[in-house]
């Protein structure tokens, strides 16, 4: 499940599997389904990955 984190007062959710943060939590469980299954990124999800440092 997408690990949820808090910054700034808001929520984000990282995949636990690339570590990339989306602030959308289905885009993310997406990610980490891809993730587990390819054991690899799927451009199309990464894209809408956030930085938040
Ligand atoms: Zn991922």
């Amino acid at each position: 499940m997408a690990k949820e984190i808090k910054k700034s007062g808001k929520k984000y959710f990282e995949c636990e599997e690339c570590s990339f943060i989306y602030k959308d939590r289905k885009i993310a469980k997406k990610c980490e389904d891809y993730c587990r299954k390819h054991h690899a990124c799927s451009i199309d999800i990464t894209k809408h990955a956030i930085k938040i440092n």
